[in-house]
C-alpha cells in the first residue's frame, strides 16, 4: 500500500473524442481548489511523439507553452485558466516520454537482465509519472486526465496502470470520473444511454469500475435517464452527472458545482467538504462575458485558422480581455495566404483591429506583411505575437526605412537586410524537438512607453517559443525611423516587445502573452488590446 496521503482522481472519455474531459478536470479542479484543497491537473497522453512541439497545429491543436518551457498539450493551458495553478513539464506525460524513460532504464541495465513488458515495467512508469506529482509536491488531490477513449489500442497501458493504482492505493484513495456521451435521437425524441452502457462495459472489461459518470448531452436529461445509467453502470444515482451543453466553457464549472460533482468526489475520498465554493469572481467574470455592452470584430491572421484549436490560448485570451472589458469580442479568423496586395483592404476595412498569429516558415507570410502594412498605414489597432511581431519589423523595413528584399532568414537566408535572424544559440542545433528558445524569460521594459502603461511594471516575465529574434544591428535604424524597441531582455538584449508611438496602438511582442491569460488574471496586453479596439468600437450594443 502507498502510504502518502495525496488523492487521486482519473478522469477518462468514453463514447466519442472531443467531449471536454479537460474542461471537466479543469472545472473539477477549480471547485476543489476553491474548497481549500490544493490541486494538481495532469494530462497523459497516448501518442508516441515525446511532447506535441513537433506536431503541425491541424494534428493537435495549439501547442501550449509551460513556465518551465515544455511544450504541452492544449489542455493545460484549459488547467491554467480556469485555476490560476501553473503547470510544468510533469503536468504532461506521453507514451512516447514513458517508453524513453523505459529504454533508457534498459540500456542503463536498470532491470537486471528481465525482460522488459508493457505489463509491468511500461505501467510501472505511468504509475511513476502519475504519483510523482502528489509525492514531490504534496498536493491534497491529482488529478489525472487520460487523453484518448476507451476501447483505442493505445490507451489500454493507461486503463491498466489505473486499475493497478486504484488498488494499490486502497478504498477511499482514488476516483474514477468516466466522461461518456448521452446522444440524443430527433426522430424518436429521446436520449440513449446505449452507448454509455457499451463505454462503461469496455473499461470493466479492462478491470476497471467507474465510480462516477458525467453524461455529456446536448439535451437536458431526466431521472429516468439517470436512473438507468446508474443501474446498467454500477454506479450510485447521486454518482451520475449531467453535463449539458452551455453557452461557455467557463460555466461548466458552475453547472458541476450545481450537480454537486466535488461533493460526489469528497465523499468518495473521505474528504471533508470544508468551506463551500462562493466562485464570486468567478461568477461575476461569467456575468460580465454574458452580459457585454459592446461589441467588436477583431481579425485573427494566421495560417492554421480551419482549425480553432490551432489558436485556442489567443482565443481564450480574448474572452478574458473581452469580459474584463464587457465587451463581445468577435475573432474574424482570415487565412494569411487569402490576403494578397488587391485584396487586403476590403478584408481588414470593417475591422476594430488585427491580430497576426505566430507561427513557422514562408507559407503564408505575404499575406501577413500586408496586413501589418495596411493597419500602421491606417491606424488600425494591432498586436503581433511572435511570427506576427516579426513581420510587423520586416514590413516596416521594406516600406518604411525603404530596405528593399528586408526579411527574415528563416524565409530568405539571403536577404540583404536580415532585419529577423536566427539567434546565435540556435545556430548549431540539429534537433528538432524541445530546441526553440522556450518558456518564461524576463524583460524590462522602458519607462514612457504604451507597454509600460500596460503593464505598469519595469520587469516583466513572459514565455516564449522561437528561434529567431529582432537583429540588433538595425535597432538604430528602426528606433530613428520610428519604431521603438519598448521591452528587452536584460540580460542578451533580445528585443521582446516593439512599438509605434506615433500610431493609435501598434506593438508586437516576441513573447506569447496568450499563454498566461486566466479568467482570474486576463492577460494587460489583451486587456489594453480590446480597450483601444472598444473605444472606437462601431457596433455598440448600447
Ligand atoms: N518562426 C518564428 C521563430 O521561430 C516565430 C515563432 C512563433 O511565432 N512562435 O522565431
Amino acid at each position: 500500500m502507498t502510504t502518502q496521503n495525496t488523492k487521486y482522481i482519473f478522469v477518462t472519455g468514453g463514447v466519442a473524442s472531443s467531449l471536454g474531459k479537460g474542461i471537466i478536470s479543469a472545472s473539477l479542479g477549480k471547485l476543489l481548489l476553491a474548497r481549500g484543497y490544493s490541486v494538481a491537473i495532469q494530462k497523459l497522453d497516448p501518442y508516441i511523439n515525446i511532447d506535441p512541439g513537433t506536431l503541425n497545429p491541424y494534428e493537435h491543436g495549439e501547442c501550449y507553452v509551460t513556465e518551465d518551457g515544455t511544450e504541452t498539450d492544449l489542455d493545460l493551458g484549459h488547467y491554467e485558466r480556469f485555476t490560476n495553478v501553473l503547470t510544468s513539464q510533469n503536468n504532461n506525460v506521453t507514451t512516447g516520454q514513458i517508453y524513453q524513460s523505459v529504454i533508457n532504464k534498459e540500456r542503463r541495465g536498470d532491470y537486471l537482465g528481465k525482460t522488459v513488458q508493457v505489463i509491468p515495467h511500461i505501467t510501472d512508469e505511468i504509475k511513476r509519472s502519475i504519483k510523482l506529482l502528489g509525492k514531490r509536491y504534496h498536493y491534497d488531490v491529482v488529478i489525472t486526465e487520460i487523453g484518448g477513449t476507451v476501447g483505442d489500442i493505445e490507451s489500454l497501458p493507461y486503463i491498466e496502470a489505473v486499475r493497478q493504482l486504484k488498488w494499490e492505493l486502497g478504498p477511499h484513495n482514488s476516483v474514477v470520473v468516466h466522461l461518456t456521451l448521452v446522444p440524443y435521437l430527433s426522430a424518436s425524441g429521446e436520449s440513449k444511454t446505449k452507448p454509455t452502457q457499451h463505454s462503461v462495459k469496455g473499461l470493466l472489461e479492462n478491470g476497471v469500475q467507474p465510480d462516477v459518470l458525467v453524461l455529456r448531452t446536448e439535451h437536458r436529461l431526466n431521472v429516468d435517464i439517470r436512473k438507468k445509467v446508474a443501474q446498467f453502470c454500477n454506479v450510485e444515482l447521486g454518482s451520475v452527472v449531467e453535463s449539458h451543453d452551455v453557452d461557455t466553457i467557463y460555466e461548466v464549472p458552475l453547472m458541476m458545482k450545481e450537480e454537486e460533482l466535488d461533493l460526489t468526489i469528497l465523499n468518495k475520498l473521505e474528504l471533508a467538504f470544508k468551506e463551500d465554493p462562493k466562485l464570486m469572481r468567478w461568477n461575476k467574470f461569467v456575468k460580465k462575458l454574458k452580459n457585454p455592452k459592446k461589441e467588436i470584430q477583431v481579425g485573427l491572421i494566421g495560417k492554421y485558422v480551419e482549425l480553432p484549436d490551432s489558436y485556442k490560448s489567443i482565443q481564450e485570451s480574448f474572452i478574458h480581455a473581452g469580459a474584463e472589458n464587457q465587451c463581445k469580442v468577435n475573432v474574424v479568423t482570415i487565412h494569411s495566404e487569402d490576403i494578397n496586395e488587391n485584396n487586403v483592404k476590403s478584408k481588414l476595412k470593417d475591422l476594430d483591429g488585427v491580430l497576426i498569429a505566430p507561427g513557422f516558415g514562408q507559407r503564408g507570410i505575404d499575406g501577413k506583411i500586408q496586413a501589418a502594412r495596411y493597419v500602421r498605414e491606417n491606424n488600425i489597432p494591432f498586436l503581433g505575437i511572435c511570427l506576427g511581431m516579426q513581420c510587423a519589423v520586416i514590413e516596416y523595413a521594406r516600406n518604411v526605412l525603404g530596405y528593399d528584399g528586408a526579411d527574415s532568414t528563416e524565409f530568405n537566408r539571403r536577404t540583404p537586410y536580415p532585419v529577423i535572424d536566427l539567434m546565435e544559440e540556435q545556430k548549431n542545433i540539429t534537433e528538432k524537438g524541445g530546441t526553440m528558445r522556450l518558456g518564461s524569460y524576463p524583460c524590462n521594459i522602458k519607462a514612457d512607453t504604451r507597454v509600460y502603461d500596460v503593464y505598469k511594471n519595469q520587469h516583466i516575465r513572459e514565455r516564449h517559443r522561437h528561434r529567431y529574434e529582432f537583429n540588433n544591428l538595425y535597432l538604430e535604424d528602426f528606433e530613428k525611423a520610428g519604431m521603438v524597441a519598448s521591452g528587452c531582455n536584460p540580460d542578451t538584449d533580445l528585443v521582446e516587445i516593439i512599438e509605434l508611438p506615433k500610431h493609435r496602438w501598434f506593438v508586437g511582442v516576441q513573447f506569447h502573452p496568450e499563454y498566461k491569460s486566466t479568467v482570474l488574471s486576463p492577460h494587460p496586453l489583451f486587456v489594453a488590446f480590446v480597450k483601444e479596439m472598444c473605444s472606437s468600437g462601431s457596433h455598440s450594443q448600447e
